[in-house]
């Protein structure tokens, strides 16, 4: 059963990255299209970056993510992890609201993404967690033009020296 998201409207002043985003309890979120990114509580409406548990939770209302990501959710936390589910292929654009929502390789696990958010007047990426390089496990990060760049930062200190990813699978 499709999953009932806000209509498509317009909005003729739309033109910051904080019309576009803003920071809630509940983490954040996007007024435009009334939908959180990863939120850290349940939500109404989720979209989710990839399936690790501290991007992907259980109790959404509803939740729009790539195939891969709502499977690894689905094994993680059980069938009825959410209310409602809408699988988002590479590069699909959905219509949530005032804003066009798609999602694009983040290079970093199966099923990952980076997400854009666009209106007419701004294109915001929020990365999620990402990898630039490559990794046979998933799709390689793509690159996607943006006005404003919401990234990840969990090992961005220069104190994180990632061995190289060849050296960690011989493990
Ligand atoms: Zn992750």
């Amino acid at each position: 059963m499709p999953v009932k998201w806000p209509a498509k409207t317009y909005v003729s002043q739309l033109m910051s990255l904080s019309d576009l985003l803003t920071l809630t309890p509940a983490g954040l979120y996007c007024p435009q299209a009334d939908v959180h990114i990863d939120p850290v509580r349940a939500v109404p409406r989720a979209l989710i970056t990839h399936g690790h548990s501290d991007h992907a939770r259980a109790g959404h209302g509803a939740v729009l993510a790539t195939p891969q990501t709502l499977a690894i959710m689905a094994l993680r936390y059980g069938e009825n992890f959410c209310g409602t589910r809408q699988p988002v292929e590479y590069g699909e654009t959905v219509h949530v609201g005032a804003v066009d929502v798609s999602f694009h390789p983040a290079g970093h696990v199966l099923g990952s993404a980076q997400i854009l958010l666009q209106t007419p007047l701004i294109r915001a990426v929020v990365s999620g967690d990402y990898k630039c390089a490559l990794d046979p496990s998933c799709a390689p990060f793509e690159l996607v033009r943006c006005d404003a760049f919401v990234t990840e930062a969990t090992f961005g200190l220069p104190v994180f020296r990632h061995p190289d990813a060849a050296h960690e699978w011989r493990g």
